[in-house]
């Protein structure tokens, strides 16, 4: 059997290294320059910064702990760092352990005393599709979907959790097919931040490493040849049993068009989200130095959707002394026009943060339809998308299998 994978980011990279360990022989396409799509680490005047995640999620036993034991990653985990909600003009500290649920300002008592219900409230079927909002409303009570969910929702996919569908978040129905969320996250083992040595970009540097990745070569047209699939891109042409689409569902609904027109249309209708980011460097300023960093009540933002502390997470990512942020603007929220610059950026983290020394050094990346947005109805989009394939023909991507490098590395687990 012979695969051809288009889309050499962390998910054709997966693809490709499962088939090849199966004994298949399998060649990745990329259209970019360098292998990672998303994840990838790019060089900062004396550190780094991060194209896309600034870490992943690890359980023990989980998908992505074999991933970095198979591969042979060294990883560091910074801990627990402290993280904030920013609401009300202030930043609230969002409580470490569940206890701490019952005494957080991030919600009104009456919310707070809902939220112990929800082990009790009965599992719903999977049908009709919920939001993410009517989901966690009904489980965890209104006042946890108005006054916490917006701001992680902002924080993970830049997107009004209103819009979205349950889906967009794969685990939360996994866990209340278990009975209850909190029951489920109890019985977890705990998943702990780690980052491998030199940035997220050593994962995708690992796995190209390991599968034979042609780069800069965009796959053009897909046509059948008989049982078989002939790909062209850049005066490249291959015949291969199997094509694995791994690209981004636009580009994927682009290919897929004249040969399966009902997945293209289901996947062309798979919105993206554009998001604009901001790494600046700074004086340390504690406690935001020890921290995590903070999130906006999507509301208060006016489209600034908070600042990650890159520096917390890996001190290697900026000169000794200096603090280096991340900050998130944009997405599917109306954004205020001062946004779209860097004075307008520290003014809203000033407003968060008062004592903020200037920055000594700025940069800033525009990142063009990065996350996918599953909209209320992705369920059958999905559905249709992947029936609609031939024999020979598949489809991996984050919009397929959740929105972290975590949802990818089990997806495709599961997948092989
Ligand atoms: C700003 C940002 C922050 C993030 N933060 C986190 C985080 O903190 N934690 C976390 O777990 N996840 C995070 N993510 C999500 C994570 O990065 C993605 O889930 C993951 O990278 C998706 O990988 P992918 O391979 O599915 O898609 P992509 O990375 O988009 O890869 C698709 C690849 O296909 C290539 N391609 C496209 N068209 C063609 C073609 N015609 N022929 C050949 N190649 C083609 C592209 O060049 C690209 O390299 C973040 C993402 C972004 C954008």
């Amino acid at each position: 059997m012979t695969t051809l994978v288009l889309g050499g980011g962390v998910s054709g990279l997966l693809a490709a290294w499962h088939l090849q360990r199966r004994g298949e022989s399998v060649e990745v396409w990329e259209a970019q320059d360098t292998p990672g799509g998303w994840v990838q680490t790019l060089p900062w005047e004396g550190g780094y910064v991060e194209r896309g995640p600034q870490g992943v999620l690890v359980a023990p036993g989980s998908a992505t702990e074999r991933l970095f034991r198979e591969l042979g990653l060294d990883t560091r985990s910074p801990g627990h760092g402290a993280r904030w909600v920013g609401k009300g003009g202030a930043l609230i500290p969002v409580p470490a352990k569940p206890p701490g649920i019952l005494t957080t300002k991030l919600m009104p008592l009456s919310a707070r005393l809902r939220l112990l219900r929800e082990p009790f409230v009965p599992v719903r079927g999977p049908e009709p599709e919920e939001s993410l909002s009517a989901f966690v409303a009904r489980r965890m009570g209104r006042g946890a979907a108005e006054h916490l969910l917006p701001a992680m929702v902002a924080g993970i996919l830049a997107a009004p959790a209103e819009r979205l569908s349950v889906d967009a978040l794969p685990k939360l129905r996994q866990w209340e097919a278990k009975g209850s969320i909190f029951k489920a996250l109890k019985s977890e083992p705990r998943s702990e931040l780690r980052i491998p040595k030199g940035g997220m970009g050593a994962l995708t540097k690992a796995l190209a490493s390991k599968v034979q990745v042609r780069c800069g070569i965009r796959a053009e047209r897909l046509e059948r040849e008989g049982e078989c699939w002939r790909v062209t891109g850049l005066g490249e042409t291959r015949i291969v049993d199997r094509v694995v689409l791994a690209c981004p569902a636009f580009e994927t609904a682009r290919l897929l068009g004249p040969i399966a027109p009902l997945s293209a249309e289901a996947l062309a209708a798979m919105p993206y989200t554009s998001v604009r980011l901001f790494h600046s460097r700074h004086a340390p300023l504690a406690p935001l130095k020890d921290g995590f960093g903070f999130l906006v009540h999507p509301p208060e933002g006016r489209g600034f959707l908070g600042a990650l502390v890159p520096s917390w997470m890996d001190p290697a990512c900026a000169p000794e002394g200096v603090m280096q942020l991340r900050s998130f603007v944009g997405g599917a929220f109306p954004t205020s026009p001062e946004l779209e610059a860097w004075e307008g950026v520290m003014t809203a983290l000033r407003q968060w943060i008062p004592a903020l020394a200037e920055a000594s050094a700025t940069r800033e990346e525009w990142a063009e339809r990065a996350i996918p947005r599953p909209e209320l109805g992705h369920r059958a989009r999905l559905a249709v998308a992947l029936g609609g394939l031939s024999p020979g023909l598949d489809w991996v991507s984050n919009a397929r299998f959740g929105p972290g490098v975590r949802d990818v590395v089990e997806g495709l687990e599961g997948w092989a």
